[in-house]
């Protein structure tokens, strides 16, 4: 009963604020893991976008103009994660706000010795438990510009991370999924990325993935979908577990 309420509502939704062609084909110029999918799954891709458009609310700041062609784009990036997940992954926040550029948060925090610091690195993206996604529209562009970035897909992959409580690279994993098998392959590649950077040797991640555990499965979960060939290569157990969590063969 729920199922055939959902559907009829979700077909509802598609027909009366339908993507218009151009900017779907534009938005997939854009954006290479949609460009990427076969024909059925960029159609699923397209009303997964309508229905982030419809139930997200995307909230530009400080001057910047986002045009539906903006939007659209923005939406495509965003739903490539859950394409065979569904939208009710992103269940529980509602804004996307987003700067013109790379953003300060105006925030303080305090260490493990008590001492209270304001933050003061401009960030591309962030993602609260059930608060906003922000993001810095200009690394929204540079989507795959560097090779395995997309700042969206980092943000949707904490927002997944953290539908189970804590950001900590542990998102709900599927039935069939082995919970140890997710902990030993990505703690044990973290530990040895970590090593290899340590010693001087270039890792095949962003080292940002390094901060944490959460940070890391973000950034994988990035490469998985804009470089899948070369994650595949140097983290094939991590690209494993990826394939059965977002349920997609990328490469
Ligand atoms: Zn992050």
């Amino acid at each position: 009963m729920f199922r055939k309420l959902r559907n009829w509502r979700v077909r509802r939704i598609v027909a009366r604020h339908p993507i218009p062609e151009p900017l779907w084909q534009d938005a997939l110029a854009r954006c290479a893991p949609g460009r990427r999918l076969g024909a059925s799954d960029q159609a699923n891709l397209r009303v997964l976008a309508t229905l982030f458009l419809r139930e997200k609310s995307i909230e530009p700041v400080q001057g910047l103009e986002l045009d539906d062609a903006d939007r659209v784009l923005l939406a495509a990036h965003a739903c490539v994660p859950i394409l065979k997940l569904g939208i009710d992954w992103f269940d529980g926040w509602h804004s996307v706000i987003v700067y013109p550029d790379a953003f300060v948060p105006h925030r303080t925090q305090v260490d493990e010795a008590g001492v209270v610091h304001r933050t003061s690195t401009p960030m591309a993206g962030e993602a609260w438990g059930r608060g906003p996604v922000i993001l810095s529209w200009a690394d929204v562009l540079n989507a795959g510009k560097r090779p395995g970035h997309n700042v969206v897909i980092h943000e949707m992959a904490h927002k997944l991370d953290l539908q189970n409580g804590a950001a900590n690279g542990f998102p709900p994993l599927h039935r069939g999924m082995d919970q140890r098998v997710w902990t030993q392959v990505f703690s044990g590649a973290w530990e040895h990325l970590r090593q290899a950077r340590h010693q001087g040797i270039p890792i095949p991640i962003d080292p940002y993935g390094l901060e944490n555990p959460a940070e890391f499965f973000a950034v994988v979960s990035e490469q998985f979908f804009e470089a899948p060939a070369m994650l595949r290569e140097h983290l094939p157990e991590v690209y494993r577990q990826l394939e059965q969590f977002y349920r997609q063969h990328p490469y």
